[in-house]
């Protein structure tokens, strides 16, 4: 029996690991004529590690300390920076706090009530501000400033954690590119003829040192963005006249996968949001099948007349 070509490339896609949807959806993938790449948790493996602990010096914390409150606040969250806090304070023995109050906010970070202290654990440029946090009569803002810069120019995510308003201590975190991170890229660029562009939360140093790496150039780097950043991202190629295909991992990559064109979700560290909002999901977490099911599209939708 012969099954209809859309029918047959879910099929075939399945094969691949990833999985489509709906017929509509196989067809819309050959469609696209531009594609956004989120960076963490898409363009990297999604399990990065803490590779630097800097406590303020005033704040009277010792490194396990730091790592211990920062912990604590980001225990309930299913951030994969939050996953590398806390892997890293349990890898050290370190009792984790129970908390209250606990609030996530997108592409910023998190807060929580820990033995009595706010704490808020996230993006320095973010929690800082303008103004350094409240940093009081003092210049820990200044210098947590400073040791998240050292730590972005060695392409690290900076995660800066606060205690009643006032920075305490700098984490440094670190994710690996995909090994097949590249290839998607140039295989993505082959099909739509231009190179993806790259949307992502992380901070501009990071996102271009890695956007390097995989052949992306620095004016296809979209860094800082809030999940509503990356609709307008996606709106703006859109009313260009474009085809946007989204790929994405994150809660913060729920409404620019769900404005896109087409959207796929990494499955192995997607959260669930993501995966119930994109139109396919790559569930055998190779990046690489994504440029493939557009060409089984394609190639499906030359035989449907
Ligand atoms: P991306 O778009 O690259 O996947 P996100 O939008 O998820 O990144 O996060 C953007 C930035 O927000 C992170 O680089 C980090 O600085 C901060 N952030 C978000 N959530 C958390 C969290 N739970 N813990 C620490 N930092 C966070
Ligand atoms: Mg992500």
């Amino acid at each position: 029996a012969t099954m209809p070509p859309l029918l047959s490339a879910i099929a075939n896609a399945g094969r691949h690991g990833v999985l489509v949807k709906s017929a509509v959806v196989m067809e819309r993938l050959g469609q696209v004529d531009a594609v956004a790449l989120d960076k963490t948790g898409t363009l990297t493996e999604g399990t990065p590690r803490v590779t630097d602990i800097h406590p303020l010096k005033g704040s009277g914390l010792t490194e396990d300390a730091l790592l211990a409150l920062a912990a604590a606040a980001e225990y309930p969250s299913e951030h994969p920076l939050a996953r590398a806090v806390v892997h890293a304070a349990r890898t050290r023995g370190l009792a984790i706090a129970g908390v209250r109050d606990f609030t996530s906010t997108p592409g910023v970070g998190v807060t929580a009530a820990v033995d009595g202290h706010m704490v808020a654990v996230g993006a320095s440029a973010r929690l800082l501000g303008g103004n350094g946090g409240n940093g009081g009569n003092d210049d820990s803002g200044a210098r947590a400033a400073e040791v998240a810069a050292d730590l972005e120019d060695g392409g690290r995510t900076a995660v800066l954690v606060l205690r009643d308003g006032g920075p305490v201590g700098v984490l440094g975190i670190a994710d690996r590119l995909r090994p097949d991170a590249a290839v998607t890229v140039a295989a993505l660029a082959t099909l739509t003829g231009s190179p993806p562009m790259l949307v992502t939360g992380d901070n501009p140093r990071a996102a271009e040192r890695l956007a390097a790496e995989v052949g992306i150039s620095g004016d296809g780097v979209r860094a800082g963005l809030l999940p509503e950043d990356k609709v307008e991202a996606v709106r703006r190629l859109e009313a260009r006249g474009r085809k946007v295909l989204v790929l994405g991992d994150g809660v913060n990559d729920a409404p620019a996968l769900a404005a896109a064109h087409t959207g796929i979700a990494m499955g192995r560290v997607g959260s669930d949001l993501a995966l119930e909002t994109a139109d396919a999901v790559i569930v055998r977490d190779e990046l690489a099948t994504a440029p493939i099911v557009i060409a089984l599209s394609r190639a499906a939708r030359r035989l449907v007349v």
